[in-house]
């Protein structure tokens, strides 16, 4: 699934010398004269064009490395209709063209939507992508806890299902309690697309993020919410 290269024109250097294969082919990774092929014209990827979009900022920017790599995408595209399509949209590869009505189109590019959500939902999981949620959990990108008592404690994004069913929530680490994002754009974003162990895994992985316990079990006494489990 890598991007095609552009190996049919550009015999018109060593046209005169017939036996020259081998040494055009390396002239021709060496010097990457059509390095900007794929993008036509603007130059915003899909990835952040995606990102950037009004509800999607509980999304953080896949690395295309991670989505080139066919053994990340393993059983992804039995669950995502137009998989190959959708694919190469994601990876600003030019695979359909013209060829689509604007129906089509219009499938294949929430395809891409939903491949990207399932997509990241793995790639936070790694310790690239819980890296680029940390900064986003630091810049308060996933909202903070509606709860007074949890003194606008920073929340994380979580799903209760990992297959697409159900909208995304946050988590508040303090109270441990989930919460309906405050967005109503965000509201509509399929909670799979975050999954349901990223939360705890970050905690995990960066231990001194744990809001401190003494609270935890004050908020409990006062309100009758459940203590937090051991
Ligand atoms: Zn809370």
């Amino acid at each position: 699934m890598g991007k095609h290269p552009p190996d049919h024109h550009c015999d018109s250097r060593s046209a005169s010398l017939p036996k020259a294969n081998a040494s055009e082919d390396e002239s021709e990774t060496d010097s990457e004269e059509s390095d900007v092929s794929g993008s036509d014209g603007d130059d915003t990827s899909w990835i952040s064009w995606f990102c950037n979009l009004l509800g999607n900022e509980f999304f953080c920017d896949v690395d295309d490395d991670y989505i080139q790599d066919d053994f990340n995408l393993c059983g992804l595209s039995s669950q995502v209709p137009y998989y190959d399509y959708a694919l190469d949209l994601i990876l600003d590869v030019e695979s359909h063209g013209d060829m689509f009505t604007e129906e089509q189109n219009e499938l294949v590019e929430s395809a891409a939507e939903m491949l990207y959500g399932l997509i990241h939902a793995r790639y936070i999981l790694t310790s690239k992508g819980m890296a680029a949620m940390l900064d986003k959990y630091k810049n308060y990108d996933f909202g903070r806890c509606p709860r007074v008592y949890c003194c606008g404690q920073p929340c994380l994004p979580v799903g209760q299902s990992d297959i697409p069913r159900a909208t995304v929530k946050i988590y508040c680490p303090r109270c441990e309690d989930i919460y309906y994002p405050r967005s109503k754009y965000q509201g509509n974003i399929d909670g799979a697309y975050f999954g349901t162990t990223f939360p705890n895994l970050f905690l995990m992985a960066h231990g001194h993020l744990k809001p401190q316990k003494a609270i935890q079990s004050y908020v409990p006494r006062v309100f009758g919410y459940k203590i937090h489990k051991p």
